[in-house]
C-alpha cells in the first residue's frame, strides 16, 4: 500500500464545513497514512469570513495537537495555509515565529486588495496575459520569502478557466527553479477539479518541469468537506509517476522527510 498524505484540509476553524474529527474516518477510508490541517490565516485583511481569527491560532494548534493522541490510527499534522501579501513579510515572520507547526503552506489568494478565487468578476476587463505573469511574480516572491515550507496551488490564477495566449512553459520553468533554490515544496492540488477550471493545480502539462528541476512535491486535496479528503488521489499519483516523481514530502515540526510512493 502506498504511503499517502493529505496536508491541505480546512475545518470549521476557518471556512471548512465540518469539525476536524469528521475528517479522520474518511481519511482512513481513503487509505491515507497522514493528514494535516491547514486553516486559512491572513494578517492583513479585515472581515474575512473564510479565515481564522489570528487570535484563535494558539487554541487551534493546541486542539489539533490533542487529536494526535486521540486518533493513533493515523498521523495528524498541524499546519496553516497563510496568505502571502508582498510587503508583509516581517510582520508575518514575527507572528509565525513561536507557533508549534509541522508545516506552513504559503498561498497567494490576493492580487492587490482583491482575491483571485472568490469571484469571476475579478477577471472582467483585465488583460489575462499580464495578470498571469504578475500572479507568477507574486508566487515566486512567496517562495523566496523563506516563510513557507509548501506553496499552495501555485497557478490558482487558472481557477475560472482563463488561459494565457502565450505558451507559459518558461514561466513554469522559472517558477520551478525558484522553488528549488528556496527549498520549498509545491503541491499537486486536486481541488481545482471541483472548480470551473475542472483540473488540478499546477497545469498537468508542466509537471515534468518540476520533476526535471527536482522540486519536492506533495499531493493535497484542499478539502473543505470530509468527503473530499484524498479526492482524485489515484489519478494524481499516476500523474506524478508519469512525470518522473518517485517520492513525496512529509513534515514534522517543519523538518521535511521524503517518502517513496
Ligand atoms: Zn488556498
Ligand atoms: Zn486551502
Amino acid at each position: 500500500m502506498t504511503y499517502r498524505t493529505d496536508y491541505h484540509i480546512h475545518t470549521t476553524f476557518s471556512d471548512g464545513k465540518s469539525p476536524a474529527t469528521d475528517y479522520i474516518g474518511p481519511a482512513l477510508s481513503a487509505g491515507l497514512s497522514e493528514i494535516g490541517f491547514s486553516e486559512h490565516l491572513s494578517l492583513f485583511r479585515e472581515k474575512q469570513e473564510w479565515c481564522m481569527n489570528p487570535s484563535n491560532v494558539t487554541s487551534y494548534i493546541e486542539y489539533i495537537s490533542s487529536l494526535k493522541e486521540q486518533f493513533p490510527d493515523i498521523k495528524i499534522k498541524t499546519g496553516l495555509e497563510i496568505d502571502y501579501i508582498p510587503g508583509g513579510e516581517k510582520e508575518l515572520d514575527l507572528f509565525l515565529a513561536d507557533l508549534d507547526l509541522d508545516y506552513r503552506i504559503g498561498s497567494v489568494h490576493y492580487f492587490g486588495d482583491k482575491t483571485v478565487d472568490l469571484n469571476p468578476d475579478f477577471y472582467y476587463g483585465k488583460d489575462f496575459n499580464t495578470l498571469f505573469e504578475d500572479y507568477f511574480d507574486i508566487v515566486m516572491a512567496a517562495a523566496s520569502s523563506g516563510l513557507f515550507d509548501i506553496i499552495g496551488h501555485c497557478d490558482l490564477i487558472r481557477i475560472f478557466g482563463h488561459k494565457p495566449d502565450f505558451d507559459p512553459e518558461d514561466l513554469y520553468r522559472n517558477l520551478a527553479r525558484i522553488f528549488k533554490e528556496n527549498d520549498v515544496v509545491f503541491e499537486l492540488n486536486t481541488n481545482g477539479r471541483n472548480r470551473p477550471l475542472a483540473d488540478f493545480y499546477p497545469d498537468r502539462r508542466f509537471l515534468h518541469i518540476f520533476a526535471e528541476e527536482k522540486v519536492p512535491v506533495c499531493i493535497n486535496s484542499d478539502a473543505h468537506l470530509p468527503a473530499r479528503v484524498g479526492q482524485y488521489f489515484d489519478e494524481a499519483y499516476g500523474l506524478l509517476t508519469a512525470a518522473g516523481f518517485t517520492e513525496t514530502a512529509t513534515f514534522t515540526k517543519r523538518q521535511r522527510r521524503m517518502i517513496r510512493f
